[in-house]
């Protein structure tokens, strides 16, 4: 409501992933009860102020996360994204000039405005202010949505907020900003601060802040098998790099950790990520790339112990976490 009246716009769209439909009910109330206290509809608390919210779902689609193809879902059409420019704020949705912005960005205005922006900044790190919704998941003993300031120290979110690797055991490797961003390893997160600058250094990125914690029974080549099918199977298949990058490395990671891979197929399943980066349509492509370049770069020695038929050494073991 605040971003409609900053910017003069009458109507807003509420768009949620076709997987979390469980939440509509909630968020439809909450529109309702807005509604009904006068905040949403036409002459706002007897002013000329004009406000709707309209909330709709996808259908499940992982690439409607990208702008313009969640603006083309919401009018009805297939989810792939545009070409651009234009720029939404140019030509946006039915060809109107539009803001798009996730639910968690426009949750920090009324913070902003009650504390006043630099006090709001200085809660967060250098040129990273505020605060970030972070994602604990993984072997992890408290898996959870945890707000904190930005530049909060992995490790301490780890063992601290998060209570610590499941079991007890041993931290193996930490996907830091969702499963798009390159995997670091424990001696890369001592004194490492969760901001944009910080990440960017340490070779990683924040991206959704979904902090993903892998345990020493982990399995390296499952996991990048793991995530390569999430992107494999979410493509839009717009483009050839990305629809046909991902099924090939989801083919040979599949063949490699049943134990029928050769060594030319790491340099293979290097070859084919790095031909993908910068070369899509939209980010999926870069997003499927970038971890596997960093599980076969920093977990080599793990892509070769599973060679020549040799079986998984973790097998007995392997207990996924959730990407
Ligand atoms: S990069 Fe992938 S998801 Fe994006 S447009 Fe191309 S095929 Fe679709």
């Amino acid at each position: 409501m605040i971003a409609g009246l900053a910017i003069g716009a009458k109507i807003g769209f509420i768009y949620l992933r076709g997987e979390y439909r469980y939440l509509l009910k909630i968020m439809e109330k909450a529109v309702a009860d807005a509604y009904a206290k006068g905040f949403l509809g036409k002459n706002i608390f007897g002013s000329d102020t004009e406000f709707q919210i309209i909330t709709q779902t996808g259908a499940g689609a992982y690439e409607v996360g990208e702008e313009s193809a969640l603006m083309e879902s919401l009018e009805g059409k297939r989810g792939v994204p545009r070409i651009k420019p234009p720029f939404p704020a140019v030509v946006g949705l039915y060809g109107g000039p539009t803001v798009i912005n996730n639910a968690e960005t426009i949750a920090t205005v009324p913070h902003v405005i009650s504390m006043g922006g630099p006090a709001y900044a200085a809660v967060g790190s250098e040129r990273n202010g505020g605060t970030r919704l972070f994602s604990l998941s993984g072997h992890i003993e408290r898996p959870g949505v945890y707000e904190l300031p930005m530049g909060y120290n992995l490790k301490k979110m780890i063992y601290e907020v998060g209570g610590g690797i499941r079991g007890g055991r041993k931290l193996k490797a930490v996907v830091p900003g969702g499963s798009s961003t390159p995997v670091l390893l424990p001696e890369e997160i001592e004194n490492l601060g969760m901001d944009f600058d910080q990440l960017g250094k340490a070779g990683s990125m924040l991206g959704s802040a979904g902090v993903v914690v892998l345990d020493d029974q982990t399995c390296i080549v499952e996991f990048a098998l793991r995530t390569i099918s999430f992107y494999q199977h979410e493509s839009c298949g717009w483009c050839i790099p990305c629809r046909e990058g991902t099924d090939w490395i989801k083919k040979s990671l599949t063949r490699f950790h049943a134990g029928f891979g050769t060594e030319k197929d790491i340099d293979n399943i290097q070859y084919l990520a790095q031909n993908m980066l910068g070369r899509t349509f939209c980010p999926l492509g870069d997003a499927a790339a970038m971890p596997t370049l960093g599980f076969v770069k920093k977990f080599r020695k793990e892509f070769e112990e599973h060679l020549n038929g040799k079986p998984c050494p973790f097998a007995k073991h392997v207990e996924l976490a959730v990407v």
